[in-house]
């Protein structure tokens, strides 16, 4: 089969992630079964009750300890969600030397490369461990690798995360954090307002300071990052419930994005240290803050075999990425993990994603040649 044939098949079959990806699992687990893989299902229930489940197929050889993985690829199984009017987002469409359908850049044809290199490998020649890692719900939170690597099926020394980056090896990203915070007052008629407390006027007190902790961070530089600190947002807000009564409750979001070398929870420390500050000031001033998540960053050293290699093959610098990934479930089982892909990650997520061909054809033959290089 090509690799715009695979690519095809895993295009048709939904699996955006509120759906169960049990069918697109299926589909791997046969094609790598035929390819001679043992293949084990890491299945559990997500929070609807859908059943997820993660697969892990390795080509393990004689000589090799079947629990210790020279080389890794990872591919998310999952998709974002689609708009209902396109009408072909579950059937693969070329056009001018571009692949078009939903996954087809995100992260799909990462997955077809993967299976069609291997397809054209003679893998009697491999002397170390090779697995394919198929994932569940990256899309929303990285939530399945985050399972396999509680579950620890193997140790690995390297892992090439499948994400489009257009062929740029990413050897580290920012971590990903997020709390949702709420600021109680005592509610009032507004024209008494000595007779309760504005949980707005203390939110915004908070937020004040917030910002200015947003500056200190700045002081913390990794140079590989643009921007090259860790940065914070408030996303939403939300308060009050009239014109005319003294705001009992305001909530809002704060996200951070940390830098590779500083915990996630750095930042949630500073907050809680204005919280108490601002509470010596305002001994009724009552604030909840709920850790909604906290993805760590990841960082692979530059001088990696991984790194090297992946630079050479694809004729290009290692860089770092923004977005979140499951390289840091990767690093967790001990591998080396770089992030690389086909496709543009500004087109990915968006109706009428798309990977390019050439680009779909490069990356199969950079997966051959990565796994001659590390397994053979
Ligand atoms: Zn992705």
């Amino acid at each position: 089969m090509t690799v715009e044939q695979t690519l095809a098949e895993l295009v048709s079959i939904d699996s955006v992630s509120a759906l169960s990806n049990a069918e697109i699992i299926s589909y791997l687990e046969a094609r790598c079964e035929a390819l001679g893989f043992t293949v084990k299902r890491f299945p559990h229930l997500d929070e609807t009750g859908a059943e997820k489940i993660n697969l892990v197929a390795l080509q393990i050889t004689s000589q090799a300890e079947a629990a210790t993985v020279e080389l890794a690829l990872v591919g998310h199984t999952d998709t974002v969600p689609y708009d209902p009017a396109w009408s072909e987002a579950l059937k693969l469409t070329e056009s001018d030397g571009k692949l078009y359908g939903r996954g087809a850049c995100d992260t799909k044809a990462f997955i077809a490369a993967s299976l069609t290199a291997i397809e054209s490998i003679d893998l009697k020649k491999l002397k170390q461990t090779l697995a394919l890692v198929f994932t569940a719900d990256e899309e929303i939170g990285c939530l399945g690798a985050k399972c396999l690597a509680d579950a620890r099926p193997f140790n690995a020394r390297y892992a090439i995360v499948g994400e489009p980056t257009s062929l740029q090896p990413m050897r580290a990203g920012k971590g990903y954090c997020l709390a949702e915070i709420t600021v109680r007052g005592r509610e009032a008629h507004s024209a008494y307002p000595q007779l309760g407390a504005s949980a707005i006027f203390r939110a915004a007190r908070l937020i004040n300071r917030i910002e200015e902790v947003a500056k200190d961070l700045k002081s913390h530089a990794h140079a590989s990052f643009d921007p090259p600190f860790t940065t914070l947002n408030v996303g939403l807000i939300e308060g009050g419930t009239a014109k005319n009564i003294v705001a009992g409750e305001c909530r809002f979001t704060l996200e951070w994005r940390t830098i590779p070398g500083q915990e996630s929870d750095y930042v949630l420390n500073l907050v809680k240290r204005e919280v108490d500050d601002l509470q010596k000031l305002d001994p009724d001033f009552v604030c909840r803050i709920h850790a909604a998540r906290t993805d760590e960053s990841f960082e692979t050293r530059a001088d990696s075999p991984l790194v090297h290699f992946l630079e050479e093959s694809s004729n290009k610098p290692s860089g770092t990425v923004a977005f979140g990934t499951e390289a840091p479930s990767m690093i967790a089982l001990g591998a080396d993990a770089v992030v690389f892909g086909p496709g543009d990650i500004r087109v990915a997520h968006r109706t009428g994603e798309f990977v390019p061909i050439d680009e779909l054809n490069r990356c199969v033959a950079i997966l051959r040649r990565s796994i001659e290089h590390h397994c053979f």
